[in-house]
């Protein structure tokens, strides 16, 4: 079929859409709330991942739950497939919409309605933004741990959709770790409580199946979170290295030791220059590594630490040692790392960021292999991560407006995952799967194992509506990938040690 057939198809399809879904709709959501202009649908385009883009059929913004289940009905009475959005800080076109499928934006739903001492808990809507809940919280001394880099702006609704992770993740769990009880609504507009106030419940682990489920199980619309208590002191370290063998040495060494840091992280030369360049943050701008490394816990347990991670770093050649003495010191360390982001869109228009976790031993092996891949494709590869979990963060830097670069940019990308997966590890540890790491989904598990991704979809969305396309590829997409990908039976770099 010619792209001038489809296109017809896809214009008749929204027409139709159009006329049945917007009445119905109607009937309980405020027009207002009812973007259909392309000049309003244009902000809900695309994610972060900013190089895929769609236009919504149309955008939908509730404000109560039972708006929420209406939109569902109706969708689900019409087969139109629907696409939640919390803040679209999304780094795998997860919230980007369907073709000719509903937005439904989540935003307004922003209030923290209960904060519970005596449980540690809050009962929250799904749009509030992650670093309110510990602004909230922090007069109680409590705070909420998951602190993705985005945490300004993103909602705890898509952390939980995507299980995001951040810098004290290593010590205190990622958002799966951090949650009690969710309220969902179904496809077909049921309201469903799962998990509890207990730290159990009875029956299958739902809470956990739908942390991360990226909006294709059902739309959350209440978090229990749970709430920690501000530690009585931290300390937060950061060490230069001449070379990232001694710098990946360094983050094996210190867990070795048995000493879990709230946060562990490493970036490289050009990551290093960039952010100094953006945040003048006083980092060591000739190191080819820095670590950094942060100690919480009672007065004397961080001291402790602190002295034998010293003796690690000294033992590993570190040199122009910082260490906070206040908070205001430690707000300056991660302040400039959790702009890297910011800093890498001075170097390139585009930024496609790698999330493939791996075996820490791993860490100077796949970074040195990754260098090689960066090389071959003669591409800018800045890397910035959570190396506590061995959660590496390359960032491909590159223009998608030259076709040329774009292409091999998503080769090169593919190549850093497999080399991910190769050596033992995973192709997400913390941004999802979206589309962005659609075929990789191929790579890491057996056409059985996606089967079952299939089912469990199905038995939750038996029409395949909600957010459809993304995050468990095709049987046959996986063939089409693995014929185009794997050439003569073998990886990237077939003789790799695995961990
Ligand atoms: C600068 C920057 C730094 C980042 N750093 C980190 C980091 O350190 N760690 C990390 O984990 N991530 C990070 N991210 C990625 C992103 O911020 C997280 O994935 C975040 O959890 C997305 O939240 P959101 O509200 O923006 O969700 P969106 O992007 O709007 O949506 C993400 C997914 O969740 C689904 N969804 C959203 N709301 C709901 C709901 N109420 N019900 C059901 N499904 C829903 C969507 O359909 C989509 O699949 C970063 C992003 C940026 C831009």
């Amino acid at each position: 079929m010619d792209t001038t057939m489809n296109s017809n198809i896809a214009a008749n399809i929204r027409t139709q859409r159009l006329a049945s879904l917007i009445p119905m709709l109607s009937q309980m959501i405020p027009d207002h709330a009812i973007l259909s202009e392309p000049e309003q649908l244009k902000a809900y385009e695309c994610d972060a991942f900013t190089t895929m883009r769609q236009m919504p059929l149309l955008t939908v913004l509730p404000d109560t739950i039972e708006q929420v289940q209406h939109v569902m009905r109706c969708c689900h009475a019409l087969d139109i497939p629907v696409v939640a959005r919390g803040a679209g800080t999304g780094l795998t076109a997860g919230s980007m919409p369907v073709e000719n499928g509903v937005l439904l934006g989540m935003n307004k739903f922003d209030k923290i309605h209960d904060i519970d001492l005596h449980n540690r808990s809050a009962w929250i809507d799904p749009g509030v933004r992650n670093q309110a809940v510990s602004d909230a919280t922090a007069p109680y001394n409590l705070y909420f741990a998951p602190d993705p880099s985005s945490q300004l702006a993103c909602s705890v609704g898509g952390n939980v959709a995507e299980n995001a992770g951040g810098v004290h993740c290593l010590k205190y769990g990622l958002t799966v770790h951090n949650i009690l009880e969710l309220d969902v609504i179904t496809i077909e507009g049921e309201r469903i409580t799962i998990g509890g106030q207990a730290l159990d419940a009875a029956g299958y682990d739902l809470l956990a199946l739908m942390t991360g489920s990226e909006g294709l199980l059902g739309i959350i619309v209440g978090i229990r979170v749970k709430l920690l208590a501000k530690p009585a002191s931290a300390r937060v370290l950061l060490a230069a290295f001449a070379t990232i063998e001694d710098a990946g040495n360094a983050i094996a060494e210190i867990i070795g030791a048995g000493i879990i840091p709230a946060g562990l992280e490493m970036i490289d030369q050009k990551g290093i220059q960039a952010i100094e360049a953006l945040m003048h943050a006083g980092y060591p701008v000739n190191a080819a590594a820095v670590v950094i490394c942060e100690l919480d816990g009672s007065v004397k347990e961080v001291e402790d630490e602190l002295n034998s991670v010293l003796t690690i770093l000294h033992r590993l050649n570190a040199s122009d040692i910082q260490i906070s003495t206040n908070e205001a010191e430690s707000k300056r360390i991660w302040a400039a790392r959790k702009a890297a982001f910011p800093a890498l869109a001075c170097l390139a228009p585009d930024n496609y960021v790698m999330d493939g976790t791996i075996p820490r031993r791993a860490l100077a092996q796949v970074w040195t292999k990754i260098n090689l891949l960066a090389d071959e494709y003669q591409l800018l590869v800045v890397n910035v991560f959570h190396a506590g979990d061995g959660n590496m963060h390359p960032s491909i830097l590159f223009d998608s407006s030259d076709e040329d670069q774009h292409k091999r940019a998503t080769e090169l990308g593919t190549r850093i995952l497999e080399l991910c997966v190769q050596v033992g590890g995973t192709i997400s540890g913390e941004h999802g799967i979206g589309l962005e790491k659609i075929n990789q989904m191929c790579l890491q598990f057996t056409n059985n194992e996606i089967s079952q991704f299939h089912a469990l979809k199905s038995a939750f969305d038996s029409k395949a509506l909600l957010n459809p396309g993304k995050q468990i590829p095709t049987l046959a997409r996986c063939t089409e990938f693995h014929s185009m990908h794997i050439h003569n039976g073998e990886m990237p770099f077939p003789h790799l040690e695995r961990f």
